[in-house]
């Protein structure tokens, strides 16, 4: 994390020309090879197992030149691809647990990863407990048991934005011989290092940043040396790839993350900054803000912060927070994040905590902030707050 600053230049070259070595006759960029069936020279070859490609479900060149660019870009030793984040995480939970395993959970995780845990491991006897994504080594330590196999991190939760001790938790894991993977969806890989921080696993909803563009559903698992085996056995038993026409968009989309992660950065922290000053708004989930909750441990971990953020609002009628959001004329109402747009989402997180209470009575409202221009962001937001106010609270 803290060799990255030296290393920033190599990164950003590298993100252009990583997974190269797949493209073919001079060609920039790799072909988007469709298929099923490959045909052997000869049986023989065939029956070797040596042959780059076997089956269009274990990889074509168009796969291959992604997971090599995001294996390149998180740093870690090798990667594959899910149809769709989520599916990304449900490969790694099932890959790691088996009956009568205890997992640990951040509260902080996003909801469905944890209903998974919950319903789908549940169903084979997988205990699921859930954590304060506060928690220091020595409260990780208390949780620990024999039978506990997997640690599951986000960092910031990508609701709450609490940003976890990340290196110590890992540390704590590896301890007791448990396998600590993280959702790094937020920072792209970019901003964060999870493999320098400890972590065995590192799961990307490539949806959101790689692919930019809010046209592809695509999930990415990097993983470790030590990780492979375990992790491609239950890989390829699921029967899990993504398509080759989204796997290149999706590396189509990462040439230009860095540029894309610069400009929501920047709008970002002059939307956060803009509506800490209002009077209506009781706190800004944004680490990268100064003073903001997290803002120290991001600081020293992360090199830089993306476009989602959430703010609480003072508690208001269901009646002015509904003409506050549905008029805006910049922020869509959506699900996902890390497209070129801006979005606007209520978090219902009261209602989804398990182990942690979140302190605001008032809404809170999640938003990612696009490529815009940050000063019409915040005209649209400030004439928000306008019918906010003519709406009496
Ligand atoms: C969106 C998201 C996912 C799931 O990705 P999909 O491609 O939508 O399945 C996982 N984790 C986080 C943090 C996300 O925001």
């Amino acid at each position: 994390m803290s060799t990255r600053g030296g290393r920033k230049k190599d990164r950003k070259t590298a993100l252009l020309h990583a997974g190269r070595e797949y493209c073919e006759h001079g060609f920039v960029n790799p072909p988007v090879q469709r298929g099923s069936t490959v045909l052997a020279p000869a049986l023989a070859d065939y029956e070797s197992g040596r042959m780059p490609y076997t089956y269009g479900v274990h990889g074509t060149p168009t796969s291959r030149a992604l997971e090599a660019a995001i294996a390149r870009l998180e740093g870690g030793h090798g990667c594959r691809l899910a149809p769709s984040g989520l599916a990304a995480i449900t490969a790694v939970l099932l890959a790691f647990t088996k009956g009568g395993d205890h997992i640990l959970l951040s509260d902080s995780l996003y909801g469905p990863t944890s209903r998974a845990a919950l319903r789908v491991l549940g169903r084979f006897g997988v205990e699921t407990e859930f954590f304060d994504p506060r928690a220091t080594a020595d409260d990780l330590d208390a949780l620990m048991r024999e039978n506990t196999s997997l640690l599951f991190l986000e960092s910031p939760g990508s609701h709450t934005m609490e940003v976890q001790d990340v290196p110590a938790l890992a540390a704590v894991a590896k301890k007791h011989g448990v396998v600590t993977v993280i959702d790094n969806t937020w920072s792209a890989g970019w901003f964060f290092d999870a493999f320098a921080a400890g972590c065995d696993i590192s799961i990307q909803a490539a949806t959101k940043y790689h692919v930019g563009h809010s046209d592809v559903l695509i999930g990415a698992v990097t993983y470790t040396r030590e990780m492979e085996d375990a992790f491609l056995d239950t890989y390829r038993d699921l029967g899990l790839c993504a398509s080759s026409d989204d796997a290149w968009l999706t590396l189509r989309g990462m040439r230009t993350l860095e540029v894309r992660l610069t400009r929501h950065q920047e709008n970002a922290l002059k939307v956060a900054a803009w509506l800490k000053a209002r009077p209506e708004v009781e706190e800004v989930h944004y680490p990268a803000l100064p003073g903001a909750p997290g803002h120290e441990l991001w600081k020293r971990d992360f090199t830089g912060a993306s476009g989602l953020f959430s703010f609480a609002l003072k508690p208001v009628s269901e009646k002015a927070l509904a003409d506050f959001v549905d008029n805006l004329e910049l922020f869509g109402i959506g699900a996902s994040w890390g497209g070129y747009e801006s979005l606007i989402l209520r978090s219902h997180i009261r209602e989804n905590r398990r182990v942690t209470k979140w302190p605001h009575e008032g809404p809170t409202l999640r938003l990612h902030i696009g490529l815009e221009d940050a000063g019409d962001l915040i005209a649209d937001l400030d004439a928000g707050f306008e019918r906010l106010a003519a709406a009496g609270a």
